[in-house]
C-alpha cells in the first residue's frame, strides 16, 4: 500500500513513513494511492464482533507490511484498553431514526482518543524497532493536544510539544494538557488563535532543515493514521444498525474535516452511507463552501464549541483532491490562492461531485444552547456543545434513512456552557476528579517561528 501527496510532487511513501511524517514535503497531505474495498460479505461479517476485531479488519488493508497481524492486533488492544466503556463507541437512540454515537469514553473524553491512543502505540512499536527518536509538534484547538500528551507521555523515543491558543480553550481542556507530569511533554500557550497555531506548525514542517534536525513528526488530524483510526467507528455503528443491508447517514460536528473525511473513506471502502452532513458552528467556512461553492476565510469568532473554531479545514484538501480527479497540480494552485487571496472558488464539476455525498448546516450559539437544553429535557442526553451542533444540524436532515450523529466530546469537558444551557453541571468521571488540584506546567510563546524553533531545540538539548 503506497501513499501519495495531494499536491502531486512529494515522494510516495509506505504507511509507516506516511505516519511518521505527517505533512508531505510539497505541503500536501498523504492519501492512499488506492482505497481498498470491503465486499458486502466482509461488512456483514463485522456484525457482533468486538470493536477491536472490527478495527483490525477495517484497518488491516491500509497498513501494508508495516506490522505483522499479531503485532497489529496487540497494538489495537493496547490502544483501546484504557477506555471507560466496553463497547468503546456505544450507540444510543435519541429519537425515532436518530442515533448518537458516543465517542467520548477515552482517557481525555473526546473522540480524538480513538486516533491518538492508536497512533501512540503505532509510534512506539515502530520507533522501538528502529531505535530512533522523534519530536512531535502538534497544534490544537483544545482536544488533540491533551489526547496526544496522554498517548505519548513517558515514551522514551518521543518528545511532544503542543501549541494551543492562549485563553481560547476551556479550563478542563487546558488542565488536561498542563497537568501531564512527564518531562517529555511540553504545553505551549501561543498568543493567537488556532489558525495561528496551525500556521506555525505548517511553517515548521516546511522548514526542511529544522524538520530533519529535530526529526519532526506530526500527529495533527492531517496524519493519515489518525484518519484511518476514525474510519472504524463508522463501520461499527453502521453495522449495528443493519449495514450493509440498510443504508445509514451521519452528521459530524466538523472543524478540520478529519472526522468526517474518515466517513468518506468508509463509504469509498463500500459502507453504504447515504449522506454525510457537515455540521459547523458560527465558523462556517465548510457550510459556505458546500452550499455556495466559495471557500473563503473570514477570521475566527470564538464560540462555545471551541474545538470547531477553525477557518482553514486542513483535511478538506483530501476530498478536494478526489473531486478534482486527483490532479495534484490543481490542488497546489487552489492552496496557493487560499494563501495569497484568502480563498478560492470550487469548480462546478467538483462542487457537483461533493454534493453527491455531502450536505451541510450551521448552528448558531443560541441554537447550540437551546439544543443542549432540549436534548436534556426530551431525549435524556446531556450533550457537549460540539455534539449539540451536530444534533441540531442532523435534525434538518432526518428522513427515512437512520441518522447517526457523532457525539465528539463528553459534556464535562465544557461544563460552563452545559450548565448555562441545561442547569445541570456535568461531573467529571471518577478517574479525573482531581484534575483541578493537579499542578500546571505551561510556557507562554509568541506567534513567531524563530522563537518557537529555538525553544524546541533548547528543550531537546536539555
Ligand atoms: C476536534 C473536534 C471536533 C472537530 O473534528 P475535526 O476532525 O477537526 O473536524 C469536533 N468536536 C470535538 C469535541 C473535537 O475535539
Amino acid at each position: 500500500m503506497r501513499y501519495v501527496s495531494t499536491r502531486g510532487s512529494a515522494p510516495d511513501l509506505s504507511f509507516e513513513e506516511a505516519m511518521l511524517t505527517g505533512l508531505a514535503r510539497d505541503g500536501g497531505l498523504y492519501v492512499p494511492a488506492e482505497i481498498p474495498t470491503m465486499s458486502t460479505g466482509d461488512i456483514a461479517a463485522l456484525a457482533g464482533q468486538s470493536y477491536e476485531e472490527i478495527a483490525f479488519r477495517v484497518m488491516r488493508p491500509f497498513i501494508g507490511d508495516a506490522f505483522t497481524d499479531e503485532e497489529f492486533s496487540d497494538i489495537i488492544s493496547r490502544a483501546y484498553a484504557g477506555f471507560g466503556h466496553a463497547a468503546r463507541a456505544p450507540l444510543v437512540q435519541l429519537a425515532p431514526n436518530h442515533f448518537l454515537l458516543e465517542l467520548f469514553h477515552g482517557p481525555t473524553l473526546a473522540f480524538k482518543d480513538f486516533a491518538m491512543q492508536l497512533i501512540g502505540q503505532l509510534f512506539q512499536a515502530s520507533l522501538t524497532r528502529s531505535g530512533k527518536h522523534v519530536t512531535i509538534v502538534g497544534a490544537t484547538s483544545g482536544d488533540t493536544g491533551s489526547a496526544a500528551m496522554e498517548a505519548f507521555r513517558g515514551l522514551d523515543a518521543v518528545d511532544v510539544f503542543i501549541l494551543f491558543p492562549h485563553g481560547r480553550v476551556s479550563e478542563v481542556q487546558r488542565r488536561q494538557m498542563t497537568t501531564v507530569a512527564e518531562a517529555n511533554t511540553h504545553a505551549l500557550a501561543l498568543t493567537g488563535d488556532f489558525d495561528d497555531c496551525q500556521g506555525k506548525l505548517k511553517d515548521m514542517f516546511n522548514d526542511h532543515s529544522f524538520r530533519d534536525d529535530v526529526r519532526l513528526a506530526g500527529v495533527n488530524s492531517i496524519n493519515w493514521a489518525r484518519v484511518l483510526a476514525q474510519v472504524v467507528y463508522y463501520f461499527s455503528s453502521a453495522v449495528s444498525l443493519g449495514a450493509p443491508h440498510r443504508e445509514v447517514s451521519f452528521t459530524v460536528p466538523t472543524g478540520n474535516f478529519g472526522d468526517i473525511f474518515a466517513g468518506y473513506i468508509a463509504r469509498r471502502m463500500g459502507l453504504p452511507i447515504k449522506q454525510l452532513v457537515v455540521a459547523t458552528n458560527q465558523n462556517d467556512i465548510l457550510h459556505r463552501a458546500i452550499s455556495g461553492g466559495a471557500y473563503t476565510t473570514t477570521g475566527v469568532t470564538p464560540s462555545i464549541s471551541p474545538s470547531m473554531d477553525i477557518q482553514v479545514s486542513s483535511n478538506f484538501e483530501r476530498v478536494l483532491f478526489d473531486v478534482y480527479d486527483r490532479e495534484g497540480a490543481a490542488i497546489a494552485q487552489l492552496m496557493d490562492e487560499l494563501k495569497g487571496q484568502g480563498g478560492f472558488k470550487i469548480s462546478q464539476g467538483a462542487l457537483d461531485r461533493l454534493r453527491d455525498l455531502f450536505a451541510s448546516g450551521r448552528c448558531s450559539e443560541e441554537e447550540t444552547l437551546a439544543m443542549i437544553a432540549r436534548a436534556n429535557k426530551e431525549m435524556g442526553e446531556l450533550l457537549c456543545p460540539h455534539s449539540s451542533v451536530g444534533v441540531h444540524v442532523a435534525q434538518e436532515h432526518l428522513g427515512g434513512t437512520p441518522m447517526i450523529t457523532l457525539a465528539t466530546a463528553h459534556p464535562a469537558k465544557f461544563p460552563e456552557a452545559v450548565e448555562q444551557a441545561s442547569g445541570v453541571l456535568p461531573p467529571l468521571p471518577e478517574r479525573m476528579s482531581d484534575l483541578f488540584d493537579r499542578p500546571e506546567r505551561v510556557t507562554r510563546v509568541e506567534n513567531d517561528l524563530g522563537h518557537l524553533q529555538e525553544l524546541i531545540r533548547g528543550r531537546l538539548a536539555a
